[in-house]
């Protein structure tokens, strides 16, 4: 049974199409939740800190809904709910504790995102999850 879909996005071209085919996966399978993943590369600076009042989750999440608005549009936009989870470090492994935390059902990303190497069918991100996730992943080209 696919209960929880995990849909990571870093807000790129890739991530977009991985985002209309999660919203056809949890449309037709009437999926109850869909936990939509940003990692947050770089840590919030001392002025962008105290500007939030110390509260990093309010920046983290602030930054993530920036990053990954793309995908939030088009989730609002079919009407499916998510929860959003906006979290700092290297993307792979936050999203690997984050599908183990949530006890996710399936993975659904792209197979490239943002970074510049071109020649690649899978970027780094991907190739980790598709050999550490605890679940079934589904990689969209
Ligand atoms: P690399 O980052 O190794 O240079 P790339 O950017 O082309 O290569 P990946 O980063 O592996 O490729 O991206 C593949 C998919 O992983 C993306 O389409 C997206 O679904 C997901 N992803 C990548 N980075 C993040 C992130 N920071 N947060 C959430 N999901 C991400
Ligand atoms: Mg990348």
């Amino acid at each position: 049974m696919f209960r929880t879909l995990l849909l990571a996005t870093d807000g790129s071209e890739n991530a977009r199409r991985a985002t209309a085919t999660a919203i056809e996966i949890a449309a037709g399978l009437a999926i109850p939740s869909v936990v939509v993943v940003h990692v947050v590369g770089k840590a919030p600076s001392e002025a962008e800190l105290v500007r939030a009042g110390l509260d990093v989750h309010a920046l983290l999440e602030e930054e993530a809904r920036r990053a990954a608005g793309s995908t939030l549009d088009l989730l609002d936009a079919a009407k499916v709910p998510y929860s959003l989870r906006a979290a700092l470090g290297d993307p792979a492994g936050v999203i690997l504790g984050i599908a183990e935390k949530e006890a996710a059902d399936l993975l659904v990303l792209g197979s490239r995102g943002l970074g510049a190497l071109s020649g690649l069918v899978m970027g780094s991100v991907s190739q980790k999850l598709v050999h550490l996730a605890p679940c079934p992943v589904l990689i969209v080209k």
